[in-house]
């Protein structure tokens, strides 16, 4: 991807480098004992539960500095999504012109190891994800590192469209998309749930797609390899890879967010078109 010396959005929160220093309950006691509960219970290590029993001596809820302590690829890859967020931007504000509505910019919070968001706690093992309540994205940068390396997804465009999904969810949470499935839930049991949060996340696959169709047409944003790179992370991330990996067979009922195949075939669809009147995943039939 060309993304040197291009336009960083403003609309980023960098809290790296605070830890679990957000989730510091003064004088710890019992909402200190839920809270590192809550942290294990996420995933969280047990360094950071220390850090939410244990408070240092004095500690208050101060943001941390930001940069503090980054490493030079740390910094780099602040820069890096923090460019992506200004291309989504720059696109949803248009498309969103086109049809006579206004974008409502999402906020990014880069994090390390736990934060809290609107959604609840948040930690590095949960992923990067979308909060509708406080229209942020949460992510943990080390998560950029694991795309490459576990999930086998390398490439400056493997992030971008994990970014551009998540921004994606922004995206139907303005449009009342997330509203309209969230209203439907409390009628379903788990399985029917499971079923509209394949087609949530496939139409987040699909605005991803959208994203990249014309970031390309208006900036000329993509070198050689890049849509193959995000075809290749989003069947990375399909459901039943990731099972298949880490338990050694498929559970088709537990799907939440698609097949590989479901998940690249939408991201391109979107990428082809550009046009959002094609994502309907709620009717699609077959999905
Ligand atoms: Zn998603």
């Amino acid at each position: 991807m060309f993304w040197r010396g291009r336009r960083q959005s403003d609309n980023v929160e960098d809290i790296r480098g605070g830890g679990g220093r957000k989730l510091v309950v003064a004088g710890g006691g019992l909402g200190a004992i839920i809270i590192a509960l809550v942290v294990l219970f996420l995933g969280g290590k047990p360094e950071d539960v220390v850090r939410v029993l244990q408070p240092q001596q004095g500690a208050v809820q101060t943001a941390p500095t930001p940069h503090q302590a980054l490493s030079p690829q740390e910094k780099e890859a602040g820069e890096f999504v923090a460019v992506i967020l200004a291309d989504t931007e720059d696109v949803w504000r248009a498309v969103f012109r086109n049809m006579g509505k206004t974008y409502r910019d999402p906020k990014m919070v880069l994090f390390s190891d736990v934060t809290r968001s609107g959604c609840g706690a948040a930690s590095a093992s949960t992923g990067p994800f979308y909060c509708p309540a406080d229209e942020k994205v949460y992510i943990d940068l080390a998560f950029l590192g694991e795309l490459q390396h576990r999930l086998n997804a390398p490439g400056d465009f493997a992030a971008a469209y994990v970014i551009a999904h998540e921004v994606g969810h922004h995206v139907q949470n303005q449009l009342g998309i997330m509203a309209q499935v969230d209203r439907a839930r409390s009628r379903m049991t788990r399985a029917e749930y499971n079923h509209v949060s394949v087609r949530l996340e496939l139409q987040a696959d699909f605005l991803a797609g959208v994203w990249a169709h014309h970031a390309e047409r208006m900036k000329n944003i993509l070198e050689a390899g890049d849509i193959e790179e995000g075809m290749n992370a989003a069947s990375a991330v399909g459901d039943d890879r990731i099972q298949r990996q880490s338990q050694g067979y498929v559970q088709p009922e537990t799907f939440t967010h698609g097949t590989s195949e479901q998940r690249l075939r939408w991201f391109l669809k979107g990428y082809k078109t550009g046009d959002l009147n094609q994502g309907d995943t709620f009717r699609a039939n077959p999905l």
